[in-house]
C-alpha cells in the first residue's frame, strides 16, 4: 500500500481557532493511526488577508496542542510557478481557455438568465474563440480569465466521500468556472490541487465549507492526470445559536491561545476538541494519545454539525462545561511528576519557582499538588487559589473572610495565642497541630470549627480545601506562625 499523506493547510488570515484545530487533529489522528506522514501548508496566496503574526499563532498554537509536523511548513506563495505552469499546461492542452467577457456583460446575461428562469452558469461565449480571434482581443489588451473548460458528455461525477458517502452530480451541472483571475493570479481552487499533487496528497480531510468546490477539484486532478485523493469532509463546529464559529462573532473564546493563556491542559484540550465531532460509538470520555490513535477512524466522525458551548461555562471559565470537565479530570489524575512540570512554568512566570522544588523540596512540591489539585479546574488555580502554598502575598477570599474571620472580632486576640503554642511544638505534625487547636478551643469554650475555619482563610485564602491539618503542616510551621499572628491586619482599621 503507499503511504498515507495528509496535510493541515490553514490560510493565515485570523488566529488558530476551535474548528481549525480541530480540522487539524483529525488529520494528525489519521496519520499517526496509518503510519503516514502530516504535512503542514501555509496557504498565504490571500496576501492582503494573510499575517505574519496569524502564521506565528497557528504554529504556536500547534505546538501547544503537541500536534506535531513531518513535512513543512510549505508556503504556499513559494509555488506560485507551478500554479501558473498548472494553468498553461491546460490552456495548452485546451483543457482551459482565456475568456474576455467583462463583468458587465456576465452581470447582464445573468440577470437574463433569472428573468427567463433558465442555467445561471456561464453560457460558454469564449470557450469557442478561434486563434485569431483570441489574439486580436490580446491585441486590443482587453484582459481576460481562464477558465476550466468542463469536459462535454453525459456523466454523473463524484467521489466516495470517508463521512458522508457517495457524493455526485450531472457533469453538465458543472459550469466552465475561473482558474486564473484577470490579474494573472491563479485562484484558490487550483493552487489547492497543484499543491496536493505536488506533496503527493493521499487523503484530503477538511470541513464541509470545502464542498462546493471539490467537484470542480476533481476536475482538475482528471485533467491534470493525478490520481485523485480520498475526501473526507467534516461536519462544521457550531455555536449554541446554530452560527458557524468565526473570530469576528466569538472573539477570542474560540481560538486555541484563549484556552492555552487560561492554564488548560494541551492534551485535555485534544480530547475535548476529538470529541467535538467524533465518538468511537461507546460512551469513553477519556482517552490517552496511544488508545486514541488505535480507536480513531474517518468513518465514525459525525455526518452532522457539533455544537460548542461556549457560552453555556458558568462565568468564572465562560467556556464549553465539557472542556472544563475534561480539563479537570486529567488535572486531578495525571502524573504528578507531569503536572509538576506544568505547574513548574506557572510558578516561573509569576516568580514564585524556587529551584529546591526540584531538588530537596521535591517531595514537599509533589505532595502539596497533589494535596490542592483536588478543587482546581485549571493550571491557573496553582498560582491563584494555590498561592498561599507559595509565597506569602495571596489573596483572601471575600467570603471566607466575611464568614469567618470578620465575624469574630476574638480572634485578634485567639489566634496570636495559637501562634504562641504552635511556635513551641517541636514537631509540627498532624496530630500535635490537632491537639493544640482543640484544646484552646476547649479553653476558650468555643467550637473548634470556628478556630478551624479561621485558619484556613488566615492561612489559604480559600474557603474550602484539603484537610485543614495537612494543610498546616504543608504551609510549614514559621509561615503558619506568622499568618496567625499577623491576623489583625485583615480587619478593617
Ligand atoms: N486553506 C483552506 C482553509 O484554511 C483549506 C482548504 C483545504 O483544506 O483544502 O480553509
Amino acid at each position: 500500500m503507499t503511504e498515507t499523506r495528509l496535510r493541515f493547510p490553514p490560510s493565515p488570515t485570523g488566529y488558530l481557532h476551535i474548528g481549525g484545530a480541530r480540522t487539524a487533529l483529525y488529520n494528525w489522528l489519521y496519520a499517526k493511526k496509518t503510519g503516514g506522514k502530516l504535512i503542514l501548508r501555509i496557504e498565504d496566496t490571500d496576501t492582503e488577508r494573510s499575517t505574519q503574526e496569524s502564521i506565528q499563532g497557528i504554529i504556536d498554537g500547534l505546538e501547544w496542542l503537541g500536534i506535531d509536523f513531518d513535512e513543512g511548513p510549505y508556503f504556499q506563495t513559494e509555488f506560485s510557478a507551478d500554479h501558473k505552469a498548472a494553468a498553461e499546461r491546460l490552456l495548452a492542452e485546451g483543457k482551459a481557455y482565456k475568456c474576455f467577457c467583462t463583468k458587465e456583460q456576465l452581470d447582464a446575461k445573468r440577470e437574463a438568465a433569472l428573468a427567463a428562469k433558465q442555467n445561471l452558469g456561464y453560457d460558454g461565449t469564449c470557450a469557442g474563440l478561434s486563434e485569431e480571434e483570441i489574439n486580436a482581443k490580446e491585441a486590443a489588451g482587453i484582459p481576460y480569465v481562464i477558465r476550466f473548460r468542463v469536459p462535454e458528455g453525459d456523466r454523473r461525477i463524484g467521489y466516495d466521500d470517508k463521512i458522508l458517502g457517495r457524493i455526485e452530480c450531472d457533469i453538465k451541472e458543472v459550469d466552465d468556472f475561473v482558474i486564473v483571475r484577470s490579474n494573472g493570479k491563479p485562484l484558490y481552487l487550483l493552487c489547492n490541487v497543484v499543491d496536493d499533487i505536488r506533496d503527493r496528497i493521499s487523503h484530503v480531510v477538511r470541513g464541509q465549507d470545502h464542498m462546493t468546490n471539490t467537484i470542480k477539484q476533481i476536475l482538475l486532478y482528471e485533467a491534470l492526470e493525478a490520481p485523485v485523493p480520498v475526501f473526507a469532509h467534516m461536519p462544521l463546529t457550531l455555536d449554541t445559536k446554530k452560527a458557524k464559529i468565526s473570530k469576528r462573532s466569538h472573539g477570542e473564546i474560540v481560538a486555541v491561545q484563549f484556552y492555552r493563556d487560561k492554564g488548560f491542559l494541551p492534551w485535555a484540550f485534544n480530547n475535548f476538541l476529538v470529541l467535538l465531532g467524533w465518538s468511537a460509538g461507546d460512551d469513553k470520555e477519556f482517552y490517552t494519545k496511544e488508545e486514541l490513535i488505535e480507536a480513531f477512524t474517518l468513518e465514525r466522525i459525525n455526518k452532522s454539525s457539533s455544537v460548542f458551548n461556549y457560552n453555556k461555562g458558568d462565568a468564572k471559565f465562560f467556556t464549553d462545561p465539557k472542556a472544563i470537565a475534561i480539563n479537570e479530570h486529567y488535572l486531578r489524575t495525571m502524573d504528578i511528576t507531569e503536572l509538576g512540570e506544568l505547574v513548574k512554568v506557572e510558578l516561573k512566570a509569576e516568580g514564585l519557582w524556587d529551584e529546591a522544588y526540584a531538588g530537596e523540596k521535591q517531595q514537599w512540591y509533589h505532595h502539596t499538588l497533589d494535596m490542592i489539585r483536588d478543587r482546581f479546574h485549571t493550571l491557573k488555580d496553582f498560582t491563584s487559589r494555590g498561592r498561599a502554598y507559595f509565597a506569602d502575598d495571596f489573596d483572601v477570599e471575600e467570603k471566607p473572610l466575611k464568614k469567618n474571620v470578620l465575624k469574630y472580632e476574638e480572634l485578634k486576640e485567639w489566634f496570636p495565642m495559637l501562634a504562641d503554642r504552635f511556635e513551641q511544638l517541636s514537631d509540627f505534625n498532624l496530630e500535635e497541630t490537632e491537639r493544640v487547636a482543640r484544646e484552646l478551643a476547649d479553653e476558650l469554650e468555643i467550637k473548634p470549627g470556628i478556630i478551624i475555619n479561621g485558619m484556613r482563610t488566615v492561612v489559604t485564602g480559600q474557603l474550602a480545601g484539603p484537610s485543614m491539618f495537612d494543610i498546616l503542616v504543608t504551609i510549614g510551621q514559621e509561615r503558619v506562625v506568622r499568618r496567625l499572628r499577623e491576623v489583625a491586619k485583615l480587619y478593617p482599621a
